[in-house]
């Protein structure tokens, strides 16, 4: 391996710690504690897993953190009802609904009916219009992620030519749209791109947000380039006992990291910045609710 690794689990712990100072800070000066209400419907095991994990690094950092666990045949306006009353409530400044919902819930009416300052995912279509327009928003955390490990190990994108491959809402395109607004140059590639081999060669900056595992190899990365791996797959591993499984992502770490100039591993590259995020968007959701300045460096 020549590639630098990009150490996203040890990037999100001085994200955390720097959530946690600017919490503290508010506490101390402002008597405000700001608050995380997530939203899990129904018993999806990887939805719980999340949704634990979220709710133990709200603590951690000093945040004030309440879950509402509904059960899987909510009807959509009980929901509702559930948004609505976080919403109005002024010690809760950060709302997620864990997604997916159960099939009978419209998942777009759910999540616009979140007071926009309060979504902390970036998913509601204000947030959304806002940064495709270059606006303040709240931007969604898994590219919010991906953008900060970009700047602290670039410095300036400015002119770097970044190739976006997947045009999800939740990674894809606001992945693009921060990229831009940094001033790359941004090709987002998808299912229907001709010789995805040849755009993603002439990219300085390769994100990889596909949901297929190792599909990106080393002969598609120009050397030096930076390659940023967002896909989280499970494959089999009947070497690590029967039954096991180990994660990969979307791109073949071995063969880019002897190619790239840096590299984020899975696990422990994007993943874990994607709480640290939704962390970061709260402690801003908050600073915004009270009209204090905001914490440096922790939004787009
Ligand atoms: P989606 O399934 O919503 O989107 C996948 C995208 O990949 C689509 O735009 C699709 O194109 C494109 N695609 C599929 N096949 C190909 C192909 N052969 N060549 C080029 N493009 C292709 O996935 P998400 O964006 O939600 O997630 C992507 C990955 O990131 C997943 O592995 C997911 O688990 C992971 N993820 C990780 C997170 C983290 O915290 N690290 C957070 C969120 C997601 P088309 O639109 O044409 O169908």
């Amino acid at each position: 391996m020549t590639a630098t690794l990009i150490d996203g689990k040890a990037f999100a712990g001085h994200v955390r710690a720097q959530v946690a100072d600017h919490v503290a800070r508010l506490k101390e000066e402002h008597g405000i504690t700001p608050g995380l209400a997530v939203v899990l419907v129904g018993e999806d095991p990887a939805s719980q897993v999340y949704v634990r994990s979220k709710g133990k690094q709200t603590v951690e950092v000093g945040m004030k953190s309440v879950e509402h666990k509904l059960d899987a045949t909510t009807s959509e306006q009980d929901l509702l009802a559930v948004v609505e009353q976080l919403n109005n409530d002024p010690e809760i400044h950060g709302i997620l609904v864990q997604l997916p919902l159960p099939a009978h819930l419209d998942e777009d009416l759910v999540i616009n009916s979140i007071a926009p300052e309060k979504d902390v995912d970036g998913f509601h279509i204000s947030n959304v219009g806002l940064l495709g327009t270059g606006q303040k928003s709240m931007v969604p955390c898994t590219p919010l992620g991906c953008l900060m490990m970009l700047r602290d190990y670039h410095g300036s994108l400015s002119g770097l030519d970044a190739v976006v491959i997947g045009r999800s809402n939740i990674v894809g395109k606001p992945m693009a749209q921060l990229l831009l607004g940094d001033s790359c140059t941004v090709t987002i590639a998808h299912s229907r791109t001709k010789d995805l081999a040849e755009v993603v060669r002439r990219a300085d900056i390769v994100v990889a947000a596909v949901g297929r595992p190792e599909m990106v190899p080393g002969d598609w990365i120009k050397p030096g380039a930076t390659v940023i791996d967002v896909g989280i797959n499970r494959l089999d591993a009947p070497e690590k006992g029967e039954g096991k499984t180990r994660l990969v992502g979307d791109v073949d770490f071995h063969s880019c990291a002897a190619v790239a100039g840096a590299i984020t591993p899975v696990p422990g590259g994007v993943g874990p910045m994607t709480i640290a995020c939704l962390l970061a968007n709260t402690v801003t959701a908050c600073c915004r609710a009270n009209g204090l300045a905001e914490p440096e460096g922790l939004t787009a």
